[in-house]
């Protein structure tokens, strides 16, 4: 099976796995402790998880503080629901873990993109807006947004900036200037089941989650040590390997561009993450390709939109089609991705695709 969706996943890197081990704690190992507990093996588990949340620290700007949840939607549930914000803006890119909360709590207004999928930096912000979230790149089709300048226009209006950096951490600067910042492990090569939410200092926060008080009153529950463990190290490797990583997706890129040269790529070739290739071609039926291609696993617009059975809302705010939303698809490219299953991978979706003519 050729891996290519590296937007809903990623493999856990090999050091990651490994800082897990020491943390899953058997009955003859010190390492199963709650890092709540003040005896010996807790204070271990605690000072684990301390050294995580410094590594994990590294994908942020500085002045501000690491707070652990179960996954980014949690992260994002806690900054919108937690800050007290009652008039958001979103943009309509943002994944279901932003636009869902909003819709379902808040009189929000959400700000438009344009046919490349990208927001205007400049868009005026409605009246009242008291706290502003886009995203850094977008999971669907990669684009990168202005969130710099993005986060000094909500800090001129009075309003929080919110930024879910889920597919940018790690591969991107940080979005100087933001207020809170939402990632998730399993995006940059950690565990599933761990996320985290950077609030600068001075910004707080009410819990969503109540309970023994743990994540410094803002998320209790007991922290798993292997899971932080896990991410600790993948945000270390991430940061470390920025420029590496970056230099070989668009290596691959370059490649799959080339033997796609017939097809549409939907959303900004420039500002965007090339280990995210968004492409379509006119009357393609993308079911049908996906179950004709079982050797490789790739995505029908996102893999959260598809695994509701939702339309893209991402494809429709750039303007395509029902028609064209229909006919794409999503290649996600990254570390472990090799050149060879590139150009295997593609060779295996255009045959199949040539075959539906
Ligand atoms: N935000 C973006 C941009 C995502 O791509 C995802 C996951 O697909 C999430 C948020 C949610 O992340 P998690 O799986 O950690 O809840």
């Amino acid at each position: 099976m050729i891996y290519l969706d590296c937007q809903a996943t990623t493999p856990l890197a090999p050091e990651a796995r490994e800082a897990m081990l020491a943390w899953l704690g058997g009955p003859d190992s010190e390492g199963f402790g709650n890092p709540h507990s003040a005896h010996r093996v807790g204070r271990k588990a605690a000072a684990a998880v301390e050294v995580a949340r410094d590594q994990v620290a590294a994908l942020f700007p500085p002045g501000g503080r690491v707070i652990f949840t179960g996954s980014a939607t949690e992260a994002l549930n806690l900054a919108l629901l937690g800050s007290g914000a009652c008039r958001p803006a979103v943009s309509a890119i943002e994944h279901a873990a932003v636009l869902d909360p909003v819709e379902w709590g808040f009189d929000g207004a959400v700000l438009p993109v344009n046919a490349d999928g990208l927001i205007d930096a400049e868009i005026a912000l409605p009246d009242g807006t008291d706290l502003v979230a886009v995203m850094q790149v977008n999971n669907e089709i990669g684009t990168v947004q202005p969130v710099e300048r993005l986060a000094e226009r909500a800090r001129q209006a009075g309003a929080l900036f919110l930024c879910d950096a889920v597919q940018g951490a790690g591969k991107l600067a940080p979005p100087a200037g933001a207020d809170m910042i939402a990632v998730s492990a399993h995006k940059l090569y950690g565990p599933k089941g761990i996320g985290a939410l950077w609030v600068r200092d001075g910004v707080s926060l009410t819990p969503i989650i109540r309970g023994g008080g743990q994540e410094q009153g803002l998320r209790s529950g007991t922290l798993s040590p292997a899971l932080c463990a896990g991410f600790g190290v993948a945000a270390q490797q991430a940061v470390a390997r920025m420029e590496s990583d970056r230099a070989h997706v668009d290596k691959l890129w370059d490649k799959a561009v080339e033997l796609f040269s017939g097809w549409t790529v939907n959303g900004c070739i420039d500002n965007r993450w090339r280990g995210n290739l968004s492409l379509r071609r006119e009357g393609l039926d993308v079911a049908r390709l996906i179950s004709d291609v079982r050797d490789v696993a790739f995505s029908a617009g996102s893999a959260c939109a598809s695994g509701s059975g939702r339309p893209s809302h991402v494809l429709r705010a750039i303007g395509l089609s029902d028609r064209q939303v229909k006919s794409s698809i999503r290649l996600g490219f990254g570390r472990y991705t090799t050149l060879d299953e590139v150009e295997e991978a593609s060779r295996l979706i255009l045959a199949a695709a040539a075959a539906q003519d």
